[in-house]
């Protein structure tokens, strides 16, 4: 039961809008032509009344409104009912999409919208893993799959995964000593912060030796290796952020396209990969030396993303096997341990982009001690399933996955202290809620079934996906594919669509071909250097082999000149992982719309296709795959 009249105030304002977008609809429906065919309003009506009934739930909760809110949802119901009707036909020219028809009638800017809304009102406090805000969340996401006729993919009759998790806060302390000189004690968060994937309440690390490994890089493919001859076990080593920045032999202003990719991120770019590698070369503690260029972000995001409470994964071992103490430092403080030591860093730095680095022995040690306070939970995924009709091939599926959580409420912030993640994620969730009820009407029906699945704990380091991951409930060599979900556009239409996982599958085509039916282009990942499809939940299933696509979002809107600032890159400046990533007064989720469409189609092709999904030639996730297949 949802009590705040805050909230409530909030959806009345959010209906009174509706309300003047509905007199502006009903004025342009005249203008154009509207296909209300009576077969598929008993399906339309039932999504309506069952997005009327979650507003009800939440917009009762304060009597002195009620009047009001009545006639403001039988508004918003006529609303829903004159939209669902004026949809356009999007697949008019194409065969496959033309017996889609019915189907996509239940995808739509306002029911989109209504889901945002309810999902990032303040209620749902950012949606933290373990909070009040997943019990409203996994509820609320549950309701709409059984709603939609999804089959729970527990034989209990729930739609929920199980997720150990443990939330740990850490009080950490990093000494830093150059030998014959006063230590160098470091400031937390300011100077430095510290943590551990290890369910211990104590981690301490004694006057252990610190080693500078380049970029802490092992790529057989590209020969390289950043801790040759040397053993690091015990000892404490110091890297630098992203990938080995090679610069091209012929162009030193440009990078090496042979080289880590040249300007996109690899996966050896990623921290969680150096802290993976440091903890299989056995080194006591890892440290990342931060720079903000490299990196993407300022010290300003490590700071608040590492200083709060984190997630780990509750596995068995306690994650005993990941490295003992994870840190990062500022750049400046960096730059005074390796000049203490007689050291320049930035010829170091430059050394560490060819081949012939060698780690570089320092003569400081490190003190570390972390103090954590640990509580375990149980998270969730929430997991509904739409079985195929084939009687053969309904035991393969494929995913729609969408990451439910977001960062939760700060209580140590001033003024607004919720990160609603309207955008990240509730964007997906009402994406894969769409999809989750539009799927059962898709006629001939799907072939195969369809999991939807909304997960936990991405924002911590994609913990959901990775636990489904390891602990499937549909076998992984039966699983096609993976199509995720991260952050929709909410800005109107565009004139194309962001095929984030651009060139690893075959998916690549399915997306293209439908992007071209809706008179779009699919386009390659536009910010390669931000390492995208290895910092989003398919990055798990792509691990352990399932083909995974990752579908960003239109960017060229038509609201814009072509070549104009991309309206999602201001938002990455201003809203991304902040409260201000709430639902803005000039959203316009047609272009959402358009793209839960596109996603229909491509999800509807790859059910019903003769082939399963391939990793295309070289990439990194094919062996995994082929041995699977047992290719
Ligand atoms: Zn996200």
């Amino acid at each position: 039961m949802l009590r705040s009249a805050r909230a409530s105030r909030a959806v009345c304002r959010a209906l009174a809008a509706n309300i003047s977008l509905l007199k502006q609809v009903t004025r342009s429906a005249g203008r154009r032509t509207v296909h209300a065919r009576a077969r598929v309003l008993p399906r339309r009506q039932n999504l309506v009344t069952l997005i009327e009934r979650r507003y009800r739930r939440i917009v009762l909760s304060s009597e002195a409104e009620t009047s009001l809110t009545i006639s403001a949802m039988k508004a918003f119901l006529l609303f829903c009912v004159v939209l669902l009707g004026s949809t356009l036909s999007i697949f008019a020219a194409d065969k496959v999409a033309e017996k889609l028809k019915p189907a996509p009638d239940v995808i739509t800017p306002d029911a989109l919208l209504a889901h945002i809304k309810i999902l990032s009102s303040d209620e749902f406090e950012g949606r933290s893993p373990g909070s009040k805000g997943e019990e409203l969340s996994i509820k609320y996401i549950s309701d709409q799959f059984k709603a939609a006729g999804l089959q729970p993919e527990n034989p209990d009759g729930s739609y929920f995964q199980e997720v150990p998790l443990a939330g740990i806060k850490s009080d950490p302390k990093v000494v830093l000593t150059v030998v014959g000189k006063p230590p160098m004690e470091l400031k937390f968060p300011n100077d430095f912060v510290a943590s551990s994937a290890r369910l211990q309440p104590e981690i301490k690390i004694d006057n252990s030796d610190l080693v500078f490994v380049g970029y802490g890089v092992v790529a057989p493919e590209y020969g390289w290796d950043d801790y040759k001859g040397i053993d690091v076990r015990g000892k404490t080593i110091l890297m630098l952020i992203n990938d080995p920045a090679v610069p091209d032999p012929k162009d030193p202003s440009r990078l090496d396209e042979k080289m880590f990719k040249g300007k996109a991120m690899t996966y050896y770019g990623r921290w969680t990969y150096k802290y993976e590698i440091a903890a299989q070369k056995g080194a006591a503690a890892a440290i990342i030396i931060h720079e903000t260029e490299p990196a993407a972000y300022p010290w300003q995001v490590v700071r608040s993303s590492w200083a709060k409470e984190n997630f780990e994964l509750d596995n068995r071992n306690k994650n005993m096997d990941a490295v003992s103490a994870r840190s990062w430092i500022t750049l400046d403080v960096a730059k005074k341990l390796f000049a203490g030591c007689g050291q320049d860093f930035d010829a170091l730095k430059k050394s560490a982009i060819t081949k012939e680095f060698r780690p570089v022995a320092l003569t400081a040690k490190a003190n570390i001690d972390i103090k954590q306070t640990l509580r375990s939970f149980k998270s969730h995924n929430v997991i509904g399933k739409f079985e195929g009709a084939d009687p053969t091939l309904k035991d393969e599926y494929i995913i729609f996955t969408a990451h439910w959580d977001h960062l939760g409420r700060h209580t140590e912030l001033q003024g607004d202290q919720i990160f609603n993640g309207a955008v990240d994620n509730a964007s997906g969730d009402a994406a894969v809620i769409a999809l989750a009820s539009a799927f059962p009407k898709a006629d001939p029906p799907p072939r195969r079934s369809i999991l939807f699945m909304c997960t936990t704990a991405e924002e911590a380091g994609l913990l959901g996906a990775k636990w489904y991951a390891e602990h499937p409930l549909y076998p992984l060599e039966k699983t096609l594919a993976d199509i995720n979900i991260d952050s929709m556009n909410v800005w109107g239409k565009a004139r194309d669509i962001e095929d984030v996982s651009y060139g690893f599958s075959t998916m690549d085509d399915a997306l293209a071909a439908a992007a071209q039916r809706q008179g779009r282009t699919a386009i390659p990942n536009s910010r390669p250097e931000k390492g995208a499809i290895y910092r989003a939940d398919n990055f798990e299933f792509s691990k352990v082999g399932v083909p995974s696509l990752y579908i960003g979002k239109g960017e060229h809107l038509l609201s814009r000149p072509e070549n104009a600032p991309l309206r999602s890159d201001e938002f990455d400046l201003h809203d991304y992982h902040q409260v201000t990533d709430e639902v803005h007064a000039d959203w316009d989720l047609s272009g959402a719309g358009q793209d839960v469409d596109l996603l229909f189609e491509v999800g509807y092709q790859i059910v019903n296709a003769d082939k399963f999904p391939e990793w295309k030639p070289g990439v990194e996730f094919k062996p995994k795959r082929d041995a699977m297949m047992n290719k």
